[in-house]
This record gives structure tokens, sequence and C-alpha cells, in this order.
């Protein structure tokens, strides 16, 4: 269980923050402006996807990095071809001759992904300021991220550099049936954390659950079940949802066909949507989507919901308008 929202308002830096319910962690789809996000929110991203390094979607790195620093935290950071030398000149227009004395040695960990597919891994820990180190990780090919509970992959778009476009797949979602449970005599509580993470990792269905619940007297109190009858009388287990990030994007027959390949089917498409159909020749010009255009991709691709971002400033309170474009293309009303 998951939830992703835009870090800014649509006119604002680009990016998404995804995060995890019952975990402490999330992923980050594009770096822009940070400042809205708390600390609290900043130290539980782990995995961060850059779309490319124009400004708007790189600024907020430093911001990260500052909350970051002295603590005991890994980050893995993937992006197009040059992030590597963009993370490195970032890092390096900064003195770091103190750091070696932290107790907490912060790490960041980043993925170059060359448009063959190839990556290029490399690490910087805090406490050696940060110089570069082989990361000693073998490119398994696939996915950039292929975890337990969830997926990540891209695809390069056309914004007359190479961008990359990123979808997040949940792998399943566990849904607790709560008469089933009331049946058993087990009040939920955080205990059904515990258990479908341990359902996701296929602990055996002889290992035991322990149910814990404050009782109406206020005392503790706890029962033990097997996992597998839990499973089996509470349990129904659903495909997990899929969120889609496409931004600075030229409308072309290729780009378009890899937007709706890769968000095929997603529960939630983020999309920008920077100018108006009527100035669809600028779109063209700057490499960008126009929200008309965002909202058919979204059609064909036959998501359930559409997030627009990334607008123009120049629409400045004609977001209606905007907004209204989008939606009745990916409606097909217009
Ligand atoms: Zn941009």
């Amino acid at each position: 269980m998951f939830n992703a929202t835009l870090i800014n308002d649509p006119f604002g830096d680009p990016g998404v923050y995804l995060e995890f319910k019952y975990r402490p962690s999330a992923l980050m789809f594009d770096l822009g402006d940070l400042h809205l996000l708390p600390p609290r929110k900043l130290l539980k991203i782990d995995r961060i996807f850059i779309s490319h390094t124009h400004m708007d979607h790189f600024i907020g790195f430093d911001q990260l990095l500052r909350v970051c620093l002295g603590r005991n935290r890994h980050i893995h950071l993937f992006g197009p071809p040059g992030i590597l030398r963009s993370v490195e000149s970032r890092i390096g227009s900064y003195t770091w001759n103190l750091v070696e004395n932290y107790t907490n040695d912060f790490a960041i960990i980043v993925t170059e992904v060359a448009q063959t597919g190839q990556k290029i891994t490399r690490c910087y820990r805090c406490r050696t300021a940060f110089l570069p180190e082989d990361a000693g990780m073998a490119d398994p090919g696939g996915p950039l991220a292929d975890e337990r509970f969830f997926s990540v992959r891209a695809v390069f778009l056309d914004h007359r550099i190479p961008c990359l476009a990123f979808r997040f797949d949940e792998k399943w979602r566990i849904h607790i049936k709560k008469t089933a449970l009331a049946e058993m005599g087990l009040p939920p509580g955080p205990w059904l954390m515990d258990f479908k993470e341990r359902l996701l990792a296929g602990a055996p269905a002889e290992s035991l659950v322990l149910a814990r619940w404050k009782g109406e007297d206020g005392t503790l109190r706890g029962k033990e079940v097997t996992l597998g009858e839990l499973k089996e009388r509470a349990v129904r287990i659903a495909p997990g949802q899929g969120v889609t990030y496409v931004t600075d994007a030229l409308y072309s027959e290729g780009n378009a066909e890899r937007i709706v390949e890769l968000a095929a089917g997603s529960e939630l498409l983020f999309i920008e949507a920077t100018f108006l159909d009527e100035d669809a020749h600028r779109a063209a010009h700057k490499f960008h989507l126009t929200a008309r255009q965002a909202g058919m991709l979204a059609r064909r691709a036959g998501v359930k919901r559409i997030q627009i971002f990334h607008f123009s400033p120049k629409y400045r309170g004609m977001e209606e308008r905007l907004t209204r474009e989008a939606m009745e293309a990916f409606a097909g009303t217009a």
C-alpha cells in the first residue's frame, strides 16, 4: 500500500513523492524544489529516479543531501546518461574536510542508465568526502529496481536530450477480511503489518503469528495463530497497482508509443501538460506535451486516473483550461 503525490503545485518544479504506508520508505521521481517536504518525509526517501537534469528537475538534490548528512542512510539514485558527472559536480562544489569525524556514514549510490540499457554504478560515502568508488555492483539488466514489494522500470523519451520515464509496480496488495478476523477473535492492529510482511516474504504456513491488542480494561492481550490459517481465512491477495511518471517529452510517434506501452493499465499516470493545444507548435519547439496530447496518451494507455503537471507559467490563472483540455481528451469527448 502506498500513496503517490506531486510535491509542488502544477506550476511548480516537477517531483512525485511515493510513500509506502506502513514502512519507513519512500521513492522520489525527480528532485525539483523540495522545500514543501518536511525533513521527516525527506528522511524516508531511499530510491530516487531522475528523468533528466534540467535545473527544475534536479535542484532539490542539495536540499536532500543536506538533510541526510550525518544520518545513517543509503540512498540509491538512478538517472540518464551524464548523471554520474552531474552528481559529482554538485558534490564537488562543496568543502568536505570535517566529514571523517561523523559517526554515521551517509552514502549515495548512483546508477547511470545508458540508452542501450547498460548501467554503471558508483558509490559516494560521506566519511570519505564523497570520493567516487566503484560500487562493485554487477548489472543484472532488466528493471532498475526489483524488490520484494515493488519494481521500477524506465524507458527513454526524446526531449532533445535522452529523458527517462518511469513505471512503478506494486507486486501485490493484501486485503484483510475484517469479518473473518472478528470471527477468529482477532482485533485489527499494527500486528497485521508484521503478518503481511512475513506473508510477502514467503514465511512457512506453520509459523506462528502473534496478534496483540489492548483489552477494554487496558491490559495487553495476545493470541497466536498460524500464518497459514490466517491466510486461508482472512486474506485476499489482489494484484498491485502501477504508477507511471512521464515528463518532458516531444509529442512524436516514437515517444507516444513508448509512453503508451509504459503506462498501460496504470492506476495513476503523472504526465506533463506544459502547454495548451492551441500552442502545440510551441510545445513541439520546446519538446514538451500539450494537455490534449497528455489526455490522449492516457486514454490510449487505458490508465485509471491522470494527474497533470509542469504547466508553463504563461498559463497562470488558466489552469482550469489545461485541466479541462486534458480531461476531455482522456474521456474521449474532444
Ligand atoms: Zn522540465
